[in-house]
């Protein structure tokens, strides 16, 4: 694979929360798998709860939409005008796989090229230190379908 041999940097960036939101006119999705649900789990959030109601079909992944006006659950104090200093991941501890494996996504890692256009949104990419375990977050999330922005 193209990034065995590079020293790959990475550190999300605070008051950032691009990957949480997107822009005006966009849609995503956040993903998650049973075991994700059941770690948010020791969160006695209003969120979590419904997640778990939501997921009454037992799927064993699924993605929640988000839209301009409707950021991750878990975003806290999202403002409409979309002030990136004060959002932030109020379930950072706990959070889904594919958050905290971000951005060692597979369609991210699948070329060279996709990991710099990947770091013209992120601005934590190529910042930090040198991540060693970058196989380890890739395979984290390998299983997760449609893991996209
Ligand atoms: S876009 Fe990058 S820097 Fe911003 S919140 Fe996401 S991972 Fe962190
Ligand atoms: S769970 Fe946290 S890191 Fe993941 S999208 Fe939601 S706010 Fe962002």
């Amino acid at each position: 694979m193209w990034y065995h041999d590079k020293e790959l940097k990475f550190e999300c960036q605070e008051g950032c929360s691009k990957c949480c939101e997107v822009e005006s006119g966009e849609y995503g999705h956040v993903s998650f798998h049973h075991t994700d649900v059941e770690r948010l789990s020791v969160q006695e959030r209003k969120e979590v709860i419904w997640l778990g109601r939501a997921n009454t079909k037992k799927h064993e992944y699924w993605e929640v939409p988000i839209t301009w006006n409707s950021p991750c659950m878990f975003l806290e104090n999202y403002a409409a005008d979309g002030d990136p200093d004060i959002n932030g991941c109020n379930v950072h501890n706990v959070k889904p796989k594919p958050c905290a494996a971000y951005p060692f996504w597979p369609v991210v890692m699948e070329s060279e090229e996709a990991w710099n256009k990947e770091a013209e949104f992120c601005p934590g990419i190529g910042k930090g230190d040198v991540i060693i375990d970058v196989q380890e977050r890739l395979d984290s999330v390998k299983d997760y379908p449609n893991l996209e922005r």
